[in-house]
């Protein structure tokens, strides 16, 4: 066959197979084969890269999506000399993904603008990039779907779908009270992923205030508490908002960071 009609062939071939990537990029690989005289398996292995790296591509994309992210950050993004309240080495540890492989949780606690969901998101993304299922959705939204899902039977289904992303982040969790019902059916999802699945919460409340925040009912805190905290890896964030960094230097003045207001019993292993 001469080499018109194997190339044809070739591409014929690469679409039945449905490798659209490596079938796009075969022809310039050939004629850099054939110029730089490289080995078979060496060419070989170039097409399959090419159609993978598009797939690992397209794969990550599609799980970016899926996630539903409010933005999108990276722990590259993410200034620690701003935020000197931050252990670097244990984001740097996060970063390695161990904790969704353990099941392991985070809590990023601390005022409003001093990066909890920045770093929630930079960890999402990395999930994602690394093959993990990744959802994300706000504490108040996430209680709205549960008790909604009450209304129209479709709860285990819910529970079903909130327990299949391996990692699940909860932005603002207890910005706004929950009614009873709600702290309930948070405390069932929480119970669920319990040691076989991660949860990145974020939140501007103190342990302590916890109660309050979940129906005014005690036990239900301390039984999602109990769930969340027993492994997990906590951020007691104390600083300044980032949000006010530039307007403060626009303006000529800096606010000094002030200490999270919180009380005992905040810091379990
Ligand atoms: P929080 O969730 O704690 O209220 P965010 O994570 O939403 O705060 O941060 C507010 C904004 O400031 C975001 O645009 C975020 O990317 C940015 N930001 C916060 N902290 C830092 C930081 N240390 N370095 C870089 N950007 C930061
Ligand atoms: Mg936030």
């Amino acid at each position: 066959m001469d080499t018109f009609l194997t190339r044809q062939r070739v591409h014929e071939q690469l679409l039945e197979l449905k490798l659209k990537h490596a079938e796009q990029a075969v022809d310039h690989l050939c004629d850099e084969s054939a110029e730089r005289q490289t080995g078979y398996s060496e060419f070989l292995c170039q097409v399959l890269d090419a159609e993978l790296a598009q797939r690992r591509d397209r794969g990550t994309q599609m799980r970016l999506k899926l996630a539903h992210l409010p933005f999108q950050k990276t722990l590259e993004q993410f200034e620690f000399g701003f935020q000197p309240s931050i252990d670097q080495r244990q984001v740097e540890e996060l970063a390695t993904l161990n904790f969704v492989a353990e099941g392991r949780n985070v809590v990023l606690l601390g005022p409003p603008g001093v990066g909890k969901t920045h770093l929630a998101v930079a960890l999402g993304m990395k999930a994602c990039l690394a093959g993990l299922s990744v959802y994300c959705t706000s504490g108040l939204e996430l209680a709205r779907r549960l008790v909604a899902s009450l209304a129209d039977d479709s709860l285990d289904k819910q529970f079903l779908a909130l327990t299949k992303c391996k990692l699940l982040i909860i932005d603002e969790l207890g910005y706004l009270p929950y009614e009873r019902q709600q702290a309930t059916l948070l405390f069932q999802l929480i119970a669920r992923r319990y040691e076989r699945l991660s949860t990145i919460v974020t939140t501007n409340k103190g342990f302590a205030q916890w109660a309050e925040v979940f129906g005014g009912d005690a036990a239900v805190a301390s039984a999602i508490l109990d769930r969340l905290l027993h492994h997990a890896t906590i951020f007691n964030i104390r600083g300044a908002s980032y949000r006010l960094k530039d307007r403060q230097q626009a303006l000529g003045f800096s606010v000094e960071a002030k200490p999270h207001p919180l009380k005992g019993g905040d810091r379990r292993p």
